[in-house]
């Protein structure tokens, strides 16, 4: 059996089990691992996609950005956050069960959209204890 060092971490394995990209050899972790980047650069950061698409109407389309950012005042005001459930329900009562593109919502990574919208709904939190402050 020959074996190869991997030319991304040095790693030495059975060729059976390395991927050969162009003048490079990579062990499968590496190759994995830069997949996954490649990807990620491909939808500007988001995990696929559909993640990226469904992020992209909401935040593009101005009557689902609105009912986003309602939805994230609410949740402020009762002092919860985005969780991966109810960002499914959220978008599935917007969209049905594909974005306006034809992504399948079952594709979508409901944890990377709900740390997004937290982000937009900390907006809210910062905004309501500046009023606090100036009451
Ligand atoms: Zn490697």
């Amino acid at each position: 059996m020959i074996h190869k060092l991997c030319d991304e971490c040095g790693k030495m394995e059975s060729v059976d089990f390395m991927v050969a990209i162009d003048d490079n050899i990579y062990c499968i972790e590496c190759d994995t691992r830069k997949e996954n980047e490649m990807t990620e650069k491909k939808y500007n950061g988001w995990k696929n996609r559909a993640t990226w698409n469904v992020a992209l109407h909401f935040g593009n389309c101005e009557s689902l950005y609105y009912e986003m950012m309602r939805k994230c005042r609410q949740l402020a005001g009762e002092k919860k956050r985005w969780t991966a459930e109810l960002a499914v329900c959220f978008v599935r009562y917007h969209m049905g069960a594909v974005t306006p593109d034809g992504c399948h919502l079952g594709d979508v990574d409901w944890d990377e959209i709900a740390v997004a919208w937290n982000d937009d709904l900390n907006y809210f939190l910062e905004t309501q204890a500046d009023e606090r402050k100036k009451k």
